[in-house]
């Protein structure tokens, strides 16, 4: 679904910050930034999302794809490297495959990580999520945000029919809930009522009869790492709150870089001295999107978990009429659309 913006409620007052235009870096042209002038988001099911990546990907000459579930990392007992994995196929045999570099991906929860560096994701809120149908939402291809009194809720479109919703409950006020109640108690009471009209009814409907999700909010840093003949991206390396959505945002943004990293990969992934530098080149280079997206995700948590009057400064000191066209624009800094500049190291 198209997204252009957000529409953020602060107690009695709205706001609708619009993604910047397409001719961002100037001032715009001419004319309003409506329609196709300005950048657009999309908001979509994630497991739909990857499956037709996952189609595409599978249909390329070059690539085969193996199933199964990695158990380990394999490395040469002398010098370290790593060379391959161990892994279980589909009829649960224990099988090994080498390669010059190994590539890791396995999300937020990875069981590899662990053989690389000790750190591990800090949490300190849930998102509850529900599947809401057929909402009649106030403003066309705008996501949601809601702020105060409870901890921030997101809604957004991401099918014609179905919205979802995220409310954010911090760790120790979710311990309470369990122990005090539920959480659907919790959220219908405590939660339905601050949400916009227009939301309540199906928003209740849900709660009674829907899958209630529950996913950790976390926070990992990225770390370089220095073990030759691995390199480790996405969710497995690097991970912020959810609020700002710009978890895809960092792990497509991490494959291009990759891409790019690597160059023809037929003829560098048999060239095992060139596999061993590459990593430290794109450690370095991802710092250009992932740090903003990092600091900001966990600032503006910070900020719009209170209720207090940060949340307001937001609202009312942002400049939001100059069509985004400048960096200054708070949506062009949280999708990563003006980059920051480093010298190179
Ligand atoms: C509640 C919530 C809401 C979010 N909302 C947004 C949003 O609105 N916008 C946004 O941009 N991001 C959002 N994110 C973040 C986003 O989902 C992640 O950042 C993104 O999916 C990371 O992609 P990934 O490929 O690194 O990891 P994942 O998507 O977690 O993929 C990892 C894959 O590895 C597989 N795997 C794991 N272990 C193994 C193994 N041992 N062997 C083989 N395979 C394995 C898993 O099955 C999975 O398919 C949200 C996250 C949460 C928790």
């Amino acid at each position: 679904m198209p997204v252009r913006g957000y529409h953020i409620y602060w107690k009695d007052e709205e706001v609708t910050f619009y993604y910047p235009a397409l001719s961002y870096g100037g001032a715009p042209s001419s004319g309003s930034c409506q329609g196709n002038r300005r950048v657009e988001g999309r908001s979509f099911h994630h497991g739909r999302f990857v499956s037709r990546l996952r189609d595409l990907a599978k249909n390329e000459e070059n690539v085969t794809v193996v199933e199964g579930t990695v158990i380990s990392l394999v490395s040469d007992k002398q010098t370290g490297r790593v060379i391959g994995v161990e892994y279980t196929d589909n009829k649960k045999q224990s099988k090994k495959s080498y390669s010059n570099l190994v590539i890791i991906a396995d999300g937020s929860r990875s069981n590899l990580r662990s053989q690389l560096h000790q750190q591990q994701p800090i949490s300190t809120s849930r998102f509850r999520a529900l599947e809401l149908l057929d909402v009649q939402l106030p403003h066309h291809s705008l996501a949601y945000g809601i702020l105060g009194p409870n901890p921030p809720i997101l809604v957004y479109q991401i099918g014609a029919r179905e919205t979802r919703i995220l409310i954010d409950i911090p760790n120790a006020l979710h311990d309470k809930i369990l122990q005090d109640s539920n959480v659907r108690t919790y959220i219908k009471e405590a939660v339905v009522p601050t949400l916009p009209p227009a939301v309540q009814t199906s928003a209740t409907a849900a709660l009674e009869s829907g899958r209630l999700r529950s996913m950790p909010n976390e926070y990992l840093p990225s770390r370089a790492v220095q073990t030759p003949g691995v390199l480790i991206i996405g969710d497995a390396s690097n991970i912020r709150h959810a609020l700002t959505g710009s978890g895809m945002t960092v792990a497509l943004k991490d494959i291009v870089l990759l891409r790019d990293t690597l160059g023809a990969a037929g003829t560098a992934f048999a060239d095992a001295d060139a596999m061993h530098k590459k990593p430290r080149h794109f450690y370095w280079k991802r710092k250009d999107y992932s740090v903003v997206l990092n600091v900001l995700a966990q600032a503006l948590y910070t900020l719009f978990g209170t209720t207090g009057n940060s949340t307001h400064l937001i609202l009312h000191s942002t400049d939001i009429d100059d069509c985004g066209s400048t960096p200054r624009h708070p949506t062009t800094r949280i999708h990563s659309i003006h980059p920051i500049r480093r010298h190179a190291r």
